[in-house]
């Protein structure tokens, strides 16, 4: 999809990233590397916002107007001059009635107030709403308020406090949510400038792979890297092609990632990258592109294939994912998901560490960071707890779909005690 050329060479950004070995590359350097390299799209096009639900706002919104418009009352009750309020309890003649969207035309003097419901313009002359509740011996011409109840500017709503007009509402790079949503439509605004959608082609290298439907010849496995990526992609809100297993041929190979590169804007394979592969799809990277082999300092994960391809004058940004189920979801989490987040134009806060205190010991080498599955919980003292979840093999996707949680065990980390505080990455939030 990319206009090939004009693209720095691998080599030039990894020369950049200090002790790079790509036989021994810490996590770190392996995503300094890609964020490096990575360049976002331009092309943007303009959505009704709830069409813009998840995608990433391509310009500044900036306040038309003062949102709310003018000052009002954050209460049923009624509104008054902090003035008239003293040490006794006052009775105050009620003039009239102000509702929401339908203000109270005249001046509210000294001695009277206005009742007045949540949300309605605040009468001329007064500062102050008392809330319904603290009133007493309310009727149709007057109402005693005691003393000590509100002080003076309690429950007023200035002009502007949400937004003043000129200020930024939205900024560029926010993956719309439900509350953008709700405060663009508080401005009046109804559609917006959006980064379009980022296509990512995928597929599956192995002769072993069956699709679904298939037999399950002896020794073979079904797909199941293509589901998850699929909804991983989807989650991101990528438009996802999905291009099935690609055996292990040269020319199916090669045909498959011209085609992706002259469609997609990111290829994301599984599946014959490791060291001793007996396959051609690491060739068929490097004879198309400018690619990398990576050895990474993590478990699950460790080879990986990055760079980027071209054919016939466009290209795309190729993500080599290891084979096993696992090491897919972790390298796909850890290093795709931020790299296509920045081409599609978004800046979204780092993924969030949380401290948990781990229920059990975790036997971990320093010198590679370990990404283990697992179950937040809380202990009995009210502390988050965490456990993993069973075995933790790389090929062992029950172990992910039983989670709720990554355990991060850093690169200089070394072995875990039962009751030490580890770092985990949530797997879900408000949404
Ligand atoms: P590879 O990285 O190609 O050596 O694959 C490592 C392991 O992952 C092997 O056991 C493969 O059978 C398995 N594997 C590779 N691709 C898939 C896939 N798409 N679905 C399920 N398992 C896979
Ligand atoms: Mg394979």
């Amino acid at each position: 999809m990319f206009e090939s050329g004009n693209h720095p060479s691998l080599d030039a950004v990894a020369s950049c990233v200090s002790g790079y070995d790509p036989n021994a590359l810490p996590v770190a350097s392996a995503q300094e590397v890609i964020q490096s390299f990575i360049r976002p799209i331009a092309a943007v096009e303009k959505l009704a916002i709830r069409a813009a639900l998840g995608r990433v706002l391509a310009q500044d919104i900036i306040s038309p107007i003062n949102v709310p418009a003018h000052d009002n009352s954050a209460m049923d009750g009624f509104a008054l001059r902090g003035g008239d309020l003293g040490a006794d309890p006052v009775r105050l003649r009620v003039v009239g009635t102000a509702f929401a969207g339908r203000a109270y035309a005249g001046e509210v003097g000294r001695g009277e107030c206005l009742r007045i419901m949540t949300g309605a313009v605040m009468p001329a002359g007064c500062d102050t709403v008392v809330p319904q509740e603290f009133t007493r011996d309310a009727d149709e011409q007057a109402v005693t308020i005691p003393p000590g109840v509100v002080r003076t500017g309690d429950n007023r709503r200035f002009a502007g406090e949400d937004l003043a007009a000129g200020q930024p509402a939205v900024v560029r790079g926010r993956i719309l949510r439900p509350a953008d949503l709700g405060l663009l439509a508080s401005l009046g605004i109804a559609e917006v400038p959006v980064q379009r959608r980022l296509r990512v082609a995928f597929f599956s290298t192995g002769d072993e792979l069956r699709s679904l439907g298939e037999t399950l010849d002896e020794g073979c496995v079904y797909d199941s890297n293509r589901y998850t990526l699929y909804g991983m992609l989807r989650r991101l809100g990528c438009e996802v092609i999905d291009m099935g297993v690609v055996r292990d041929e040269p020319a199916a190979l090669e045909a498959a990632f011209r085609s992706a590169a002259e469609n997609a804007d990111a290829i994301i394979t599984s599946g014959g990258v490791s060291v001793g592969a007996a396959d051609y799809t690491r060739d068929m990277m490097a004879k198309l592109g400018d690619v990398c082999f990576w050895t990474i300092g993590m478990r699950p994960g460790r080879p990986m294939a990055f760079g980027h391809i071209s054919s016939g004058g466009r290209g795309a940004y190729l993500f080599g994912l290891p084979g096993n189920p696992v090491a897919v979801m972790v390298t796909f989490y850890f290093f795709a998901r931020d790299a296509l987040l920045h081409m599609m134009g978004a800046n979204p806060d780092p993924l969030p560490l949380m401290p948990a205190v781990s229920e059990a010991p975790i036997r971990k080498k320093p010198g590679r960071t370990e990404y283990q599955r697992g179950i937040l919980g809380m202990a009995a003292d009210g502390r988050r707890s965490v456990r993993i979840t069973g075995s933790q093999g790389s090929g062992i996707l029950r172990s992910m779909s039983e989670a709720n949680c990554m355990v991060v065990l850093h690169h200089h980390q070394g072995n875990v005690a039962a009751g030490d505080v580890v770092d985990v990455v949530l797997f879900d939030g408000l949404t």
